[in-house]
């Protein structure tokens, strides 16, 4: 038999499936994959279940429900203060990742490179490969996430067709600031590039901070596409539904992507997210105060415990350094030990590396119950407890 596509072929069940069947199994509380444990707000479920049974159910078209595309361009302009045309420049997927894959596929041609910035969720690989496209990476480092600015500049060329940035970003939870912000777009100007930006976190940013595109920038509106999901905006992680803003230039081969990939998202849950986007600024108010307290409380009790927790600005995730914890030498080796052994489940960040990836950091996902929080630290702590007692 001749062989399969390599770029899917052999390779590892995505980390955050592992880690959810490893909790299962060994009935951990699962703080590995990024979901909330409670639904998002009634009302737009309510508006979903409603739409499914009034119908239609029909295909709708193939760029989104009209009313879902203007509530994207209205959220923008309420947001970011983007004027966006909701015909020509909104585009409805099955989440962030068919949005990902669409706008990889539409702008990414085979030689083409594309610069990533390194931890990296862990679809831009293989989808970057699958456009034919050569990544380029570029690493920001722990402690403090900083972005080496020397090496962004040298991972830039004439051969340079995007890049692909994440903010707020996942795992690290940096938020990038304006003048790296700024320096990204110079040279995606200077060199004439595109810029992907993963923006699924949007709405997730702590201690009064505010999310900035980088289609704001100056030049920035023509050569950048931004993504967001509903999923993260409406913790409602399993409904799939996405969204890309950008100039219709691009848009147009975005969507023809998008047109062979799934062509499009369920009619009712464009609805409901239409609706919900809709919901006024005491809403994204509350889910970013939640988020904050959770974070306050797992940090407070990873840190007590003896982590080494690292700045967190956003996103569900705290990333922690676990030397001198008796975990294991490596990441994953810790990660094995806390969900066999303490019964929690947590998340290797080496996950999020191409090749040469540090192994000394894992992340727990905090946007959890207080009780569901409390019992994993209380696991923790009976299993270091023990440890302890056993060495000494
Ligand atoms: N990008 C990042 C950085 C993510 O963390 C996630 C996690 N879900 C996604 C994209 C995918 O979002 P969706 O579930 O809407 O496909
Ligand atoms: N984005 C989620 C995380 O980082 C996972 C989504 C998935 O499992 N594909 O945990």
């Amino acid at each position: 038999m001749k062989p399969t596509n390599p770029v899917f072929t052999g390779i590892e069940t995505t980390v955050f499936e592992t880690m959810s069947r490893l909790a299962r199994t060994h009935q951990a509380v699962n703080l590995g994959q990024g979901f909330p444990d409670v639904d998002g707000p009634e009302d737009i479920r309510k508006t979903a279940a409603e739409a499914l049974i009034d119908g239609p159910n029909q295909y709708p078209p193939m760029l989104g429900l009209p009313e879902l595309r203007k509530a994207v361009a209205e959220s923008n302009r309420r947001f970011h203060g983007l004027e966006v045309d909701p015909e020509t420049e909104v585009l409805v997927t099955s989440g962030a990742t068919e949005a990902l894959a669409d706008c990889i596929f539409a702008l990414v041609s085979p030689g083409d490179e594309v610069v990533l910035i390194e931890p990296l969720y862990d679809c831009y690989l293989p989808l970057v490969k699958q456009a034919g496209g050569v990544p380029v990476r570029v690493r920001v480092t722990p402690p403090d996430w900083r972005l080496d600015k020397e090496a962004l500049e040298a991972a830039f060329s004439d051969k340079t067709k995007a890049i692909l940035l994440n903010n707020p970003m996942n795992p690290t939870a940096k938020v990038f600031s304006d003048e790296e912000l700024g320096f990204v777009a110079d040279l995606c100007i200077k060199h004439d590039v595109y810029a992907i930006c993963d923006e699924v976190y949007e709405h997730l940013v702590f201690d009064g901070a505010k999310h900035r595109p980088l289609m704001t920038f100056e030049g920035m509106r023509e050569r950048a596409v931004r993504i967001g999901s509903a999923g993260k905006t409406f913790s409602l992680t399993g409904w799939k539904v996405g969204y890309v803003t950008g100039p219709a230039a691009l848009m147009d081969p975005i969507a023809k992507a998008h047109q062979w990939v799934t062509f499009t998202t369920p009619p009712n849950l464009q609805k409901a997210v239409a609706y919900g986007l809709g919901k006024d600024d005491s809403y994204y108010e509350e889910l970013a105060g939640d988020l904050t307290a959770k974070r306050d409380r797992m940090a407070r009790g990873l840190k007590n415990l003896g982590f080494s927790v690292l700045p967190c600005a956003a996103t569900y995730f705290l990333t922690c350094g676990f030397e001198g914890l008796g975990l294991g030498e490596t990441d994953v080796a810790a990660c094995e030990t806390l969900v066999r052994e303490a019964g929690v489940a947590a998340v290797p960040v080496s996950a999020f590396y191409g090749s040469d990836a540090p192994s000394g950091y894992i992340r727990f996902c905090f946007c959890k119950q207080d009780w569901v929080i409390d019992e994993a630290l209380a696991r923790l702590s009976a299993f270091l407890t023990a440890e302890r007692a056993e060495s000494a």
